[in-house]
């Protein structure tokens, strides 16, 4: 029996009616609508808050909480996050987290990530909804790859009356909205489905557009992509090359200024205690990887060159330099702020290991333009 053979394939008749039909409806009828009446600038306003306030949800809680524990939450900002993920109707947090988590184990990898983008963009974005295989080797487990989420009562409460819960959240706090300011069928197109339809897509959009548009500076190795553009549209979610590199990091931009509003909430909120034990990886591991795919990317171009093996000796001595710099430059810095921890150690001893450390950071940094410029030519 071929591989292909072995496959066991349901089209998903609900799933291809409902995407299908409040696809149609926001594309024509929500349009529609405005030129024959006009909206209320209300109606939209209800319809962006409740986009992000959903889409926030599986941000923050579904993705980086649930999924990968990026960092514990409160109980009120689980059931927050619980409730916020009803209405964006993407399924339970157990059920999209034991999918998330394949997705990451085996990604790209035709048959056992999910969603994988090796399939093709329609597949990866919404054609892995339309049809389910081998469905039972995936939930039959019992969704056994998610011990740590079945012992959250708020998590399995969600999951028990999920359907129940997210249907009828999603008709009635629109109808409800639209009966309070009199807006009724404005509220049911745009803070009902027109929202709806626009946040399934652009979360759809990091497992198809952003494993196929954009950079890929952490690493080569699977198909993720860094895009700015989705990080604006998705919270954050679009810097998908690092989150696939070090996925237990809260933070997907992980400069400090790379857009990533959930990266914002998880820290601000740590300071009132509602988030804790927030993880994030050390820089000297982000830097050693992005000088790890530069190394690749241009031993890559430089290997069909006539001096290919002194070109690659010169490169791996550069990058063997620059790593050393790097490893010492870090470990100043790690005894550096252990000293200031430490209340007895003498602060001349602290003075002494400040300066080193900064400068070692500057030749470090000096170091880094050498390793780039010598990257540059090839890559
Ligand atoms: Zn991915
Ligand atoms: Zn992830």
């Amino acid at each position: 029996m071929s591989a292909k053979a072995a496959i066991k394939s349901d089209k998903q008749w609900t799933n291809i009616i409902f995407f299908g039909v409040s696809f149609l409806i926001a594309i024509i009828v929500v349009p529609w609508y405005g030129i024959q009446y006009g909206y209320h600038f209300s109606s939209w306003a209800w319809g962006i808050g409740l986009w992000l306030f959903s889409s926030t949800s599986i941000s923050m809680g579904y993705h980086r909480m649930w999924s990968h524990r990026a960092y514990e939450g409160h109980a009120v900002l689980r059931f927050i996050m619980a409730f916020g993920g009803c209405l964006a109707l993407q399924n339970s947090a157990l059920h999209w987290s034991s999918d998330h988590r394949i997705h990451h184990k085996h990604v790209d990898h035709d048959h056992k990530d999910p969603y994988s983008a090796s399939r093709g963009f329609w597949h990866s974005h919404i054609g892995w909804l339309l049809k389910r295989e081998n469905e039972h080797k995936r939930y039959d487990e019992q969704y056994d790859r998610c011990p740590d989420l079945k012992r959250d009562p708020i998590v399995m409460f969600q999951h028990k009356y999920y359907w129940l819960l997210s249907v009828g959240l999603n008709i009635a706090i629109p109808a409800l909205l639209g009966l309070i300011t009199g807006h009724f069928w404005e509220m049911i197109l745009v803070a009902g489905v027109w929202r709806l339809v626009w946040s399934h897509h652009l979360t759809f959009f990091i497992n198809s557009l952003a494993h196929i548009w954009g950079t890929r500076p952490y690493t080569e190795e699977n198909s993720a992509r860094d895009n700015i553009v989705l990080a604006v549209l998705t919270g954050g979610e679009g810097y998908h090359n690092y989150h696939h590199k070090f996925q237990y990091d809260y933070r997907n931009g992980v400069r400090w200024w790379h857009f990533d509003p959930s990266k914002w909430w998880i820290k601000a909120l740590s300071w009132i205690g509602v988030t804790k034990n927030l993880k994030s990886v050390s820089k000297d591991k982000i830097e050693k990887a992005k000088a790890e795919t530069l190394l690749l990317k241009a031993k890559e171009k430089t290997a069909h060159m006539p001096n290919a093996e002194e070109l690659m000796a010169k490169l791996q001595h550069e990058y063997e330099v620059f790593l050393d710099k790097l490893n010492q430059t870090y470990q100043a810095r790690k005894e550096w702020l252990e000293a200031k921890k430490n209340e007895l150690a003498e602060s001349y001893d602290k003075l002494d290991l400040r300066q080193e450390y900064e400068e070692l950071k500057k030749s470090f940094e000096i170091q880094k333009a050498n390793w780039l410029q010598v990257t540059k030519q090839y890559t």
